[in-house]
């Protein structure tokens, strides 16, 4: 086995290829940029090198700065995650050039499967079933607008270099195709430098199902069963699980034949992925295969009882495959949802900032959390913003669900926003649960999965109230210097006063005030028009008992000085901000005259000019921040005065972008 090993990658992959190799005893060499100087692949691993700038292109992306680093360091190979270099045939050239093993396929198979287009005319020759289209070299506009006309709508616009369903469209019309294809070019071109695409007939309300593939340098090439990653928001997997729901005995083993012909066809050594998109008849059609680990791969370690981090080591290490196809079997089952900060209240806008709050459940034999970040870590604008991958398993897929609803229910996350209450609402929704999902169903669906400004009903608002009120008295009476002294009691006794307490709570933005009498959990609540007698109340610091008017409930609930967090009966979660009793009104900010940039990034597209008279909603300027495309729009009807920005441009935040005449 290798002794030293460098790690081209950040965040929770660098992090947990890190933790297999320190099991096998291997010294660990990690690369960082300046945006990543105190981040935790940098302190697991055994030293870390600084290679550049925080922009990927200055330093995750320069093969050439990390192979320096391998050399100086006496690494025998290079681990290179996911993402990145991770199928950068250049890269893994020079790796080999440079006296490194890559950890990883040959160049040739990066290659051969690198372009989606070339990928299916090699699957053509090699039976492995397609979905029908124009995957040529022809990418003349009106020749490709002919061929789109002749394969019929719905069609996919993908590109052909793509990855992460950046960039793809789907057509509905000849009339659709023009605009859909030039805007499909632009983001090809900007995320993957290539503006080539791939027309493909849009296979209606499908399942996407993959399959974990492993080669050796001895001719072995197995699978390890399937992933579905159907639930999908934007083509970007949302929650991934295996075995799939779908699948029969019967479709699993013509699928895995495939996927392993698939992997044969380029002679194909180590981890990779085999994607099928699922008609609702269970027809199949390769996709694409991804040459590298997968975000996801967890999942199938868990029902697998394997290391595929391992494998990958002891395959680059020339040893052959550890287990054979008939030893590959699936025990029980397991999800991974991915916690990432973003905001879906507004569009899933990618969020960053610092980490002030980040607990996640603890792991157990049933629970396994992949991350990158710890609390106090900040997620930065430059990358991917994941937090968490959360991975559960049991026995069956009812009772991993509810491992996940548990563990979900475990993280708390202040700081950035994140996906957290949508991932609890995905995996309480009865189309999730009874797998009545394609890909496109979360897309369809999403206000049933957004939470908006939502507002608790009182009886919830007076369990938050309750949970700060034991707080603050089992705060004070801890910290008072005499417990027995009047003045250090935070209850209702004042000397000459009714004892009433205020406690304001804020859920998005919307103030709740509850007027509270008594004392050390019995208290008579006014919420509004709505009253509640509360006795008996006890609180642990996770879960509050109480009757509520004679009721008994138990609530999942916390809290500290600045807010709450509570789980409601139906497993819907509330955060409250803790505010001023007290408020003067302030004037109105958000006024509608001028676009702001919600986050720095870089200006795209800018489509009207001073002088423009403009509708509400019209697009007038597309920037591209923490690798995704934002459509900034119209606040409302009117002629824009000034236009500050130019396309190329790197915007700060806040920062306005257009002004509209008063
Ligand atoms: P995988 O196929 O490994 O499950 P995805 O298909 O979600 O991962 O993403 C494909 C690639 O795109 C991965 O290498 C990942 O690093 C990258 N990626 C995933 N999500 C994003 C994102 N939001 N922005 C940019 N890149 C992403
Ligand atoms: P990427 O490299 O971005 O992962 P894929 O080709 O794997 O691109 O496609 C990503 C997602 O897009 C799939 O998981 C699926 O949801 C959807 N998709 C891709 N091809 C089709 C198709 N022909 N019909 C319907 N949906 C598709
Ligand atoms: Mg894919």
């Amino acid at each position: 086995m290798f002794d030293r090993i460098l790690i081209a990658n950040r965040g929770e992959i660098a992090c947990r290829v890190i933790r297999t190799c320190r099991r096998l005893g291997i010294h660990t060499i990690a690369v960082y940029s300046d945006a990543d100087k105190d981040a935790q692949h940098v302190r697991l691993a055994d030293e870390a090198w600084h290679i550049g700038g925080s922009r990927p292109d200055e330093s995750y992306l320069r093969g050439d700065a990390i192979i320096e680093v391998a050399k100086k360091t006496s690494a025998e190979a290079v681990h290179p995650g996911y993402g990145f270099l991770s199928e950068n045939t250049g890269f893994s050239r020079a790796c080999k050039d440079a006296g490194l093993v890559f950890i990883g396929p040959d160049p040739e198979s990066i290659e051969a499967m690198g372009s989606k287009a070339a990928a299916k005319h090699l699957m053509a020759k090699h039976d492995v079933p397609l979905v029908p289209g124009y995957d040529g070299d022809n990418q003349d506009n009106a020749f490709l607008a002919q061929q789109a006309h002749q394969i019929g709508y719905p069609l996919l616009l993908k590109p052909s270099m793509g990855g992460g369903g950046k960039g793809m469209q789907i057509v509905r019309s000849d009339a659709e195709f023009p605009e859909a294809l030039a805007t499909a070019q632009r983001v090809a071109k900007a995320a993957f430098g290539d503006a080539a695409m791939l027309l493909e007939r849009y296979i209606e309300h499908p399942r996407h199902i993959e399959f974990q593939v492993f080669g050796d340098r001895h001719g072995n090439v197995i699978h390890i069963d399937e992933r579905e990653c159907t639930a999908q928001r934007r083509y970007q997997k949302v929650l991934e699980e295996t075995p799939s729901p779908f699948l029969t005995p019967e479709r699993r083993a013509a699928m895995g034949a495939a996927a392993v012909a698939a992997a044969k066809a380029v002679n194909y050594v180590g981890a990779g992925t085999v994607e099928f998109i699922v008609g609702p008849q269970g027809d199949f059609h390769f996709m694409e295969m991804n040459t590298r680990l997968q975000v996801e791969h967890p999942v199938t370690e868990m029902t697998h009882g394997i290391d595929l981090v391992e494998w990958q080591l002891r395959v680059a290490n020339g040893e052959p495959l550890p287990m054979t196809q008939e030893q590959i079997h699936s025990h029980g089952h397991a999800i991974e949802a991915r916690l990432y900060a973003e905001d879906p209240d507004h569009g899933f806008l990618p969020s960053s900032g610092r980490l002030v709050r980040l607990r996640l459940p603890e792991p157990s034999a049933h629970v396994r959390l992949d991350g990158g970040v710890i609390q106090g870590d900040t997620v930065t604008i430059f990358y991917d913003p994941m937090i968490a991958k959360l991975i559960v398993w049991d026995v069956d897929r009812p009772s991993a669900l509810q491992r996940m609803r548990e563990a979900l229910a475990g993280c708390e996350i202040v700081g950035p926003k994140s996906n957290v209450a949508f991932l609890e609402r995905l995996v309480r929704h009865p189309s999730v649960i009874e797998h009545r999902i394609d890909t496109g169903y979360l897309d369809r669906h999403l206000d049933e999965f957004v939470a908006g400004a939502a507002q608790p009903d009182q009886r919830v608002v007076c369990a938050a109230a309750v949970a700060t009120l034991l707080h603050g008295e089992c705060h004070v009476t801890s910290e008072a210097a005499d417990p027995h002294s009047p003045w250090n009691r935070a209850d209702a006794w004042r000397v000459g006063h009714a004892g009433k307490r205020l406690v304001a709570l804020s859920v998005h933005d919307q103030r709740h005030v509850v007027e509270a009498w008594g004392d050390a959990g019995n208290y008579r609540l006014q919420c509004g028009e709505a009253s509640c007698t509360v006795e008996s109340a006890r609180w642990d610091g996770h879960t509050l008992s109480a009757r509520f008017d004679g009721e008994a409930q138990r609530i999942d609930v916390r809290a500290d000085a600045a807010r709450v967090l509570l789980h409601d009966a139906e497993g819907i979660r509330w955060r409250f901000e803790r505010v001023p009793a007290f408020v003067w009104e302030t004037g109105d900010s958000a006024s509608g005259n001028q676009i702001i940039a919600p986050m720095p990034g870089r200006i795209v597209l800018v489509k009207a000019k001073a002088g423009d008279k403009v509708d509400a909603g019209q697009e007038l300027l597309v920037m591209e921040a923490m690798k995704m495309e934002l459509s900034l729009k119209a606040p409302r009807a009117g002629v824009i005065e000034a236009v500050s920005a130019a396309a190329g441009d790197f915007v700060e935040a806040d920062a306005v972008l257009v002004r509209f005449a008063e």
